[in-house]
């Protein structure tokens, strides 16, 4: 079973329609949508969820009252300010890091497991997909992030799926490295904009640690040439095989806004062709 994360530097540089209308292409891959902080895979491909799943990312301290003699100890202790006056705990400030429970001279503190956040399997037309979303002000995205993987890994074992599609997070921080490590490629869109260069740069250098074969493509490349010719020539230069072009067409947000993906909204569009294109280099590069 081969592996394949689309990654972008940030946000809003076309990975999500790049990833949906592979999933597409790709007719029976399993798919993980990996950006569990702001998934949207879900926008374009419509998933009906099977299973849902509790996710516990973190622990929240809780106060028995009955046994706190009011020291007032872990309120001074609390880094996080998550005890209030009246010695109780604020859960939404609450890090869960465990001090107040392990310096109360009373006792009388606990840390429980929290909620903080849900895992989900779902059918879509193309594909079983394992998906999450974590809960607003949750970290620990990178522990969600692994289960997604290992949600997708059991359905493509089971569904005798060669390949799992994994939509990256966007930047390069510990989700992505979750959502990278053990992958066989690493495609990376990029858009010509110096801030996309100096993205794509970063995001290479993450595949090159994680030994993950690197290939790029560029979104909307007619906006900017002399930028397109940059990145072409940092690819060449450092032997990152370039997948394709993708030409900014309005009808990408068309399809958006009709929730479908460009390579069935608009099959015959030069986007689409080139898509088609970027997904026989990707095969090809397994
Ligand atoms: S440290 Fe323990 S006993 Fe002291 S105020 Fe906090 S909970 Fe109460
Ligand atoms: S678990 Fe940590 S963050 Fe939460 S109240 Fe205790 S000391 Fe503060």
């Amino acid at each position: 079973m081969k592996q394949l994360t689309i990654l972008s530097g940030k946000g809003g540089t076309g990975k999500t329609t790049l990833t949906a209308s592979l999933a597409v292409l790709a007719g029976n891959a399993v798919l993980a949508d990996c950006d569990v902080d702001a998934p949207d895979l879900h926008m374009l491909l419509h998933p009906e969820v099977i299973k849902t799943q509790e996710f516990i990312g973190s622990k929240l301290a809780v106060i028995d009252k009955a046994k706190c003699d009011n020291c007032g100890v872990c309120r001074e202790k609390c880094r996080f300010d998550a005890i209030t006056e009246a010695i109780e705990v604020d859960a939404i400030a609450c890090e869960g890091c465990g001090v107040c429970a392990a310096i109360c001279p009373s006792d009388a503190i606990t840390m429980i497991e929290r909620v903080s956040g849900y895992a989900y399997i779902s059918k879509t037309k193309y594909g079983l997909m394992a998906h999450a979303l974590l809960s607003p002000g949750e970290s620990n995205s990178g522990k969600l992030v692994t289960l997604v993987r290992q949600n997708a890994r059991v359905l493509s074992e089971k569904e005798n799926s060669d390949l799992i599609i994994i939509d990256g997070p966007p930047g390069i921080g510990c989700p992505v490295i979750a959502s990278l490590s053990g992958v066989d490629v690493g495609l990376v869109i990029t858009e010509p904009t110096m801030s996309g260069i100096h993205d794509l740069q970063r995001a290479l250098q993450l595949i090159k640690h994680f030994n993950v074969k690197p290939l790029v493509c560029v979104n909307m490349y007619d906006i900017n040439k002399d930028n397109t010719d940059k990145i072409l020539g940092f690819c060449e230069e450092n032997s990152i095989r370039v997948v394709g072009k993708i030409p900014f067409n309005p009808k990408v947000t068309e399809a958006m806004v009709n929730g479908k993906t460009i390579v069935e909204y608009a099959s015959e569009s030069d986007v689409a062709k080139e898509i088609e294109n970027i997904w026989k280099r990707c095969k090809d590069s397994f």
